[in-house]
């Protein structure tokens, strides 16, 4: 058995307060654990970045860039390794975790841009003599807490972003899947990143209540399940600390009547079952507009999902993997089970999946549900798993008022030939993130990331544009230099220019 342990001040950390097994999904096997951090170990990383705070931020940015050049090189050489890492714990197929590892290096690039888009602002004689600037400089010590479904893309969407913007980080990855993540952190050594920059703590509660509480933090960063979300953001302003919190999702797909049926269906495929259903951007109920469509989809549906192949993360044929432990899949098996239970039709069954010689995975089918109602716990809560639900409508209005009424808003999508239809939609819906014939409109690094309702608690979405406000704080300084001859005396209503 190996342990997984921390990186703090540029070195590996094996204090092993405790440890908890890490899983190869594909087999169900464990060869590893990881050790789980006490408050101590969180304190000492803290202490980490606290120390390399002031040295790191008087860093021409130009030189902070140039480490992120670096890292993207040492990303892209080391990319078979980084998708093994994720495959073997995560469970997705490797061509799926290159997806991941590609979307997550385009930040790295977008970081790239800082002394660019730090710039700040500048404005000259805004008085006699005076001239006024903006800056954005840096908030201190900043920490991310990540999800177990993107081990390297979610970090990546946090450190390379705060960093090069001076700032130093403490990163607690999920406890589940941590290799790939704590690789990624060491490679940005090798990059040129002095120690104690970036460290990576793996751990549980008690590591993530050490980040809240600690006084030395001023930023948190969280992507997760919107229960644990809002305690983080709750808790985190609560302490006065700034906090962007990005939680669940539940991402409808409206088919409308005229939709060009082959579209739809491919890319569902793709969409719904792509990584197992585990994609916080996976469209997981699609929402017909009238019965006729709704038949033709679920015929074409049928077919094709008998097709779909899923196993071993490392066979390249495969479509999708496993989940990501025995839990989540008797979870997820569960939502199946309610959803047959209050009336549903199960239309393609995967409870029963064990692909050959991998029996002990943690497998789940892909799962087509028809008939499925409001009302109904499969339809109100996230499955994250491979199942597709469909609902039947009669008006685009109807389809948009369930979209409206659900609890989460973080992506959807209108498939459509009808471009006012498409104009309508986009402008109206509650949700974050849309897509036009688009199942998957996860935003690229130079746009930003983030829901709407109870899919993200706080004002600014992840990385690009939002993520450089995130992790800077604004000074506005105003300045003259009084010529000798010009002297003025004490003025006592408000400075204007009349
Ligand atoms: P999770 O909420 O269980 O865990 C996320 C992180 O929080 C992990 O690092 C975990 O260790 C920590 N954590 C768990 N329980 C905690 C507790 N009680 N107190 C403090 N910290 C705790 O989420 P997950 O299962 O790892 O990831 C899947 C979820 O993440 C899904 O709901 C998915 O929709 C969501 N997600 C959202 C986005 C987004 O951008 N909105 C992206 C990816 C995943």
């Amino acid at each position: 058995m190996t342990t997984i342990g921390h990186f703090i001040n540029g070195e590996t950390c094996l204090e092993a307060h405790r440890t908890q097994q890490v899983f190869n999904p594909s087999t169900g096997t464990s060869e590893n654990e990881v050790a789980i951090a006490s408050k101590q170990t969180v304190e000492q990383a803290i202490a980490a970045a606290e120390a390399a705070f002031p040295a790191w931020r008087n860093t021409p940015v130009l030189k902070r860039a140039r480490v992120m050049f670096k890292f993207k090189e040492l990303l892209e050489k080391n990319a078979d390794k980084i998708c093994e890492l994720i495959g073997s714990e995560h469970g997705k197929i490797v061509h799926d975790a290159a997806g991941e590892l590609q979307r997550g290096i385009e930040n790295v690039e977008y970081a790239c841009g800082a002394p660019e888009f730090l710039k700040g602002e500048y404005s000259k004689n805004v008085g006699p003599n005076i001239d006024s600037w903006s800056e954005m400089q840096p908030l201190g010590v900043v920490a991310g807490i990540t999800p177990f479904n993107f081990p390297v893309m979610v970090p990546l969407w946090m450190f390379p972003m705060a960093i090069v913007c001076g700032n130093t980080f403490v990163l607690k990855p999920s406890e589940r899947d941590p290799s790939s993540t704590l690789f990624i952190a060491q490679l940005l050594k090798e990059a040129g990143l002095p120690d104690g920059v970036l460290n990576v703590v793996n751990g549980d509660k008690e590591a993530v209540d050490t980040l809240l509480y600690d006084p030395r933090v001023q930023a948190i960063s969280f992507v997760g399940s919107t229960p644990i979300a809002e305690y983080i953001y709750t808790t985190a302003t609560s302490q006065g600390k700034r906090c962007q919190a990005l939680g669940g999702a539940k991402n409808h797909a409206i088919i409308m009547p005229d939709a060009d049926i082959d579209n739809v269906v491919s890319s569902l495929l793709g969409a719904a079952f792509g990584s197992s259903g585990e994609r916080c951007m996976a469209l997981s109920v699609a929402v017909a507009v009238g019965d006729e469509i709704a038949d033709q989809v679920i015929e074409k549906l049928k077919n094709e999902i008998q097709k779909l192949k899923f196993g071993h993360f490392s066979d390249k044929s495969n479509d999708f993997g496993a989940v990501i432990t025995a839990q989540h899949k008797a979870k997820v098996i569960g939502y199946i089970d309610s959803a047959e239970q209050q009336g549903a039709t199960i239309v393609v069954d995967g409870r029963q999946a064990a692909p050959e010689g991998y029996e002990n995975g943690f497998y789940v089918g892909p799962t087509l549900i028809d008939q499925v109602r409001p009302d109904m716990v499969s339809y109100k809560e996230e499955i994250f798993g491979p199942v597709l639900q469909i609902l039947r409508v009669n008006t685009m209005q109807e389809a948009m008022d369930l979209i409206d009424q659900h609890e989460y808003g973080n992506g959807t999508c209108i498939y459509t030939r009808d471009g006012e239809a498409a104009r309508y939609f986009s402008d109206h819906i509650q949700v974050g993130m849309v897509g036009i014939n688009i199942p998957l409109p996860v935003p690229v690094a130079s746009h930003s990331f983030g829901g709407w309702k109870r899919s993200l608690f706080g004002d600014l979405h992840a990385y690009g544009p939002d993520g450089a406000r995130f992790y800077t704080r604004r000074k506005t300084i105003t300045q003259r230099w009084p010529s000798a001859n010009i002297r003025e005396g004490a003025q006592f209503s408000m400075p204007t220019l009349n």
